[in-house]
């Protein structure tokens, strides 16, 4: 039987063929993906295709079970319900990054006006994308160290019609904004790299497709924080709010940091779905 499904080119034979190395919907993701058609389209027909789809399909496969992640693979990820373009020089958008994002929306329930935003570490400008979206009276700054990364995340911007309310701005941290003294936030918002360096080199075989630049935290993962904790007061106005992702275990030595500038108070921590502290606000006790 599978012989026949192959012989006659049929992309049901992949499925089958890969079903033990694969989950069938990551295959279906990607038969859909070359066959340019819906995942449920793929069961209307008979699934028999020309031999350079079936060796396309094939193809992505392969790269699929090389360790390629899968949303590189279409060059796209879903993040709050949105689609986003994502390629090699982008971080792949993580479904615990949505707890940050409805941190901030939360925050900014409270806090209505025409808000200023900064998106530090946009990657693919998914958090400064969904904000605009869901903000739809804020300004925001995104900024990244990364050119093409910032390219892919004006992109993403104007697929979902932000971009206009989105300046983007390629430079090292802060770094990257215009010299103004008069350019506050009412909100920073950050998912820094924060791997360690000793767990760059064994990291999951689909986290080495990332780009390191935004894995990369330093010697013991938290040299972003150290930096943001110095320069943030800087940008922020009265009253408002630095809303900062954190890896698993790094709450405690996070609060630390920012402690000891003597600068903030931690307002909050917020755990992801697997209940481990994911996000922290922090605020300023007293403006620059
Ligand atoms: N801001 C992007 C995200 O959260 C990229 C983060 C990063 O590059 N470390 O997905």
């Amino acid at each position: 039987m599978l012989e026949t499904l192959r012989a006659e080119k049929n992309i049901f034979y992949l499925i089958n063929r890969y079903s033990v190395r694969i989950p069938q919907i990551e295959a279906e993701v990607l038969l859909s993906h070359a066959l340019n058609c819906a995942r449920e389209e793929l069961y209307l027909n008979n699934g028999a295709v020309d031999d350079k789809t079936f060796k396309l399909c094939e193809a992505l496969i392969e790269r699929r079970l090389s360790g390629e992640p899968l949303q590189y693979i279409i060059g796209h990820a879903e993040f709050m319900g949105m689609d986003f373009i994502v390629n090699k020089d982008t971080f792949i958008p993580r479904p615990e990054t949505e707890v940050l994002v409805k941190e901030v929306l939360r925050y900014a329930e409270y806090n209505i006006r025409s808000m200023k935003i900064l998106d530090l570490c946009t990657g693919s400008g998914n958090i400064a994308t969904s904000l605009a979206k869901s903000l739809p009276c804020a300004k925001t700054f995104a900024a990244d160290i990364s050119q093409s990364a910032l390219e892919t995340a004006s992109h993403n911007a104007s697929i979902h019609g932000v971009d206009k309310r989105i300046n983007f701005c390629k430079g090292d941290l802060f770094k990257a904004l215009p010299i103004d003294k008069d350019l506050k936030f009412d909100i920073i918002v950050c998912n820094p790299p924060y791997v360690r360096n000793d767990e760059l080199g064994v990291l999951q075989k689909e986290v080495t497709f990332e780009p390191r630049v935004a894995l990369d935290g330093g010697h013991d993962g938290l040299d972003f924080y150290r930096r943001i904790a110095s320069d943030a007061l800087h940008y922020l106005r009265k009253n408002g709010a630095l809303l900062i992702e954190i890896g698993a275990d790094q709450s405690e030595v996070i609060k630390a940091i920012f402690n000891s500038t003597g600068l903030f108070e931690t307002y909050k921590v917020t755990k992801d779905f697997s209940n481990i502290d994911r996000v922290v606000e922090l605020r300023p006790k007293f403006t620059l």
